[in-house]
């Protein structure tokens, strides 16, 4: 009998005994096999709490040969608060850091790691569903007025025509972000706008697409709506980590991923689900979860065959502690018994040869931009001006000389005497005159 036949007794039950599972594995208890309290032993009423499961960003340095991975976007295209669309974050004890897809809503996830964004610069994208990447523009744009100095790297897939690649996708990206290009180019700096794209075929079996630093990363195709989605393997310190897009269960994965420390791949919700929490029609819903995508139990089988040290689902809508998580946890575990992560938003993953550590990061959700030791160049000179003498006319002078005191301060505290743009409007009226 199906899950969604049950009668509501039988579901009751099945609910209460996976809810005390799922909460086990949501603190990831059960998978390391440690019991001792989630704090510690305080030994003294002034004593600290160690090993609290969690990660507070900026507070650990990565050691050689250590990967971590943090999940910045676990949910659906409809993003919600509590999930963004797909993104996953690799640090590498090397100094490395890699955004592999970034997908809606998932900036906001990334912004309140507090990394300097000189770092991160470097995104894989799977494929070009707007889940997947439809947070490029916060990256590039945000990144850029918060000090980036330097362009953003870019590796994706092409497709079966040339419109239908990452190049093409990039080069019209900035085209429909042209306006904003333009006034950040001559009011800030331009260089930071500018994206570089690495576009490898996505009919590559295994084939290297990238590699420095004792870092390789591989693609592989992926199976998912139509010709273009790749999923990706990177491997460094003898290390590997698979990241897979959105695909249903393919051949090239199975033989891919086999070996690998760390599998991320989606896992969907069941029909069900779609049909009635989702709003979506039971004839797309069947298909959704299971044709054009992989539904829990068959993420289970393709984990049960891989084997890896860790598995980790995403790409769902989920609701702990409730019958509904239950039903997608319970759908991958009708196949699948090994070590699992159903991911959420801020999970992290510290990958070594002898650990994989699960935690939840603790974030402020007032996060600043964090600088690093590159400096942002300053305007460039050239630069066309994208405002015409007709608009500046309009500027109202009364208000604009109102804060002449404090942009008098602030000139003396960073001596930008020279670069004082206000003497050349003609409202400006200098207190000190
Ligand atoms: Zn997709
Ligand atoms: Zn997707």
């Amino acid at each position: 009998m199906s899950k969604n036949r049950r009668g509501t007794l039988g579901l009751l039950a099945v609910t209460a005994i996976a809810i005390a599972v799922g909460y086990l594995v949501g603190v990831g208890i059960q998978e390391s096999g440690t019991a001792e309290a989630a704090g510690g032993t305080v030994t003294s009423p002034t004593g600290t709490a160690p090993d609290r499961f969690v990660y507070y960003p900026g507070t650990e340095e990565l050691a050689e040969g250590e990967i971590r991975v943090i999940a910045c976007g676990t949910g659906m295209p409809d993003q919600r608060l509590s999930q963004a669309s797909a993104c996953f974050l690799m640090e590498l004890g090397n100094g490395d850091k890699f955004i592999f897809d970034i997908g809606s809503g998932s900036m906001r996830n990334i912004a309140s790691l507090m990394i300097p964004y000189e770092y991160l610069t470097k995104i894989f994208l799977s494929h070009l569903h707007t889940d997947h990447w439809g947070d490029l523009d916060s990256l590039w744009a945000g990144g850029w007025t918060a000090g980036r100095p330097v362009p953003l790297e870019i590796w994706g897939p092409s497709g079966m025509t040339e419109e239908m690649g990452t190049a093409y996708a990039i080069d019209h990206f900035l085209k429909a972000n042209n306006w904003d290009r333009r006034t950040r180019e001559y009011k800030i700096t331009p260089i930071p706008g500018q994206i570089t794209v690495h576009e490898f075929d996505y009919k590559g079996i295994n084939e290297v697409i990238y590699q420095d630093n004792g870092v390789t990363v591989r693609s592989i195709p992926a199976i998912h709506t139509g010709d273009g989605p790749v999923s990706f393997i990177l491997e460094y310190a003898g290390l590997k980590v698979v990241f897979g897009g959105d695909t249903s269960p393919n051949t090239w994965f199975i033989k891919y991923a086999q070996d690998a420390d760390v599998v991320i791949h989606e896992a969907f919700n069941p029909p069900s689900i779609f049909a009635t929490f989702g709003n979506q029609p039971a004839q797309l819903a069947w298909r959704a979860c299971c044709e054009f995508h992989t539904s829990g139990p068959a993420f289970g089988k393709i984990m049960s065959t891989i084997q890896p040290r860790h598995a980790i689902a995403y790409h769902a809508q989920l609701d702990k502690g409730t019958w509904r998580y239950n039903l997608y946890y319970d759908g991958i575990r009708e196949t699948y018994d090994g070590p699992l992560s159903i991911g959420a938003d801020l999970m992290v993953w510290n990958i070594t040869k002898d650990e994989i550590k699960e935690r939840m990061a603790v974030v402020t959700p007032d996060a600043w931009s964090v600088p690093g030791t590159a400096q942002q160049p300053p305007p460039q000179p050239g630069v066309p001006d994208p405002m015409s003498d007709f608009i500046k006319s309009g500027e109202w002078g009364e208000a604009f000389n109102a804060q002449n005191d404090m942009l008098d301060e602030h000139m003396e505290n960073y001596n930008l005497q020279d670069v004082d743009w206000r003497p050349t409007k003609p409202w400006y009226k200098s207190d000190k005159d």
